[in-house]
């Protein structure tokens, strides 16, 4: 794919992927950090039938991930919640989210390959990072080192 087309597909569904975990607050049966949304469940499931898709909103869901990584106290609404079943209580909570962000990470650079554009992928993932935390979490020098990754992985796919 062009540059182009490849940084407005990943715009649109990184933007996707980091505003889906969230919902899990307004469905039934799940409780906020739900192991359904706050997992990679969905763009897993995505990427079993288009993989490009799927890898880029598991970009999106990694981003989100890490951002709820920085929660400062690890009780009742930071955790992960199984549906109907509790939760996965603090250390695995972070674990668990700590390994999806890696595993997301990894599949974003498997579609930024497919793309034929990794350069661009992985410029528009550094930005959509840096936007992430500086609007909504404010944790936004984090996304320097992932703008450093980012661009280190883009180099290194030449
Ligand atoms: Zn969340």
């Amino acid at each position: 794919m062009p540059q182009a087309a490849t940084a407005l597909l990943a715009v649109v569904l990184i933007y996707a992927g980091t505003t889906i975990p969230d919902t899990d607050q307004w469905l039934p049966l799940l409780g906020h950090r739900s192991i359904v949304t706050h997992s990679l469940l969905i763009p897993g499931l995505i990427l079993l039938r288009w993989p490009m898709v799927g890898g880029m909103l598991a970009g999106g869901f990694a981003i989100h991930l890490a951002a709820d990584l920085l929660s400062r106290k690890w009780v009742g609404y930071a955790l992960v919640k199984l549906p109907l079943a509790g939760s996965l209580g603090a250390t695995g909570s972070q674990l668990f989210l700590a390994a999806n962000v890696l595993l997301g990470l990894w599949l974003y650079h498997r579609a930024a390959a497919m793309s034929g554009a990794a350069r661009a992928a992985w410029a528009t993932f550094g930005a959509a990072a840096l936007l992430y935390f500086l609007v909504n979490e404010r944790w936004w020098l984090l996304a320097v080192p992932a703008l450093v990754l980012a661009l280190l992985l883009a180099r290194w796919r030449r």
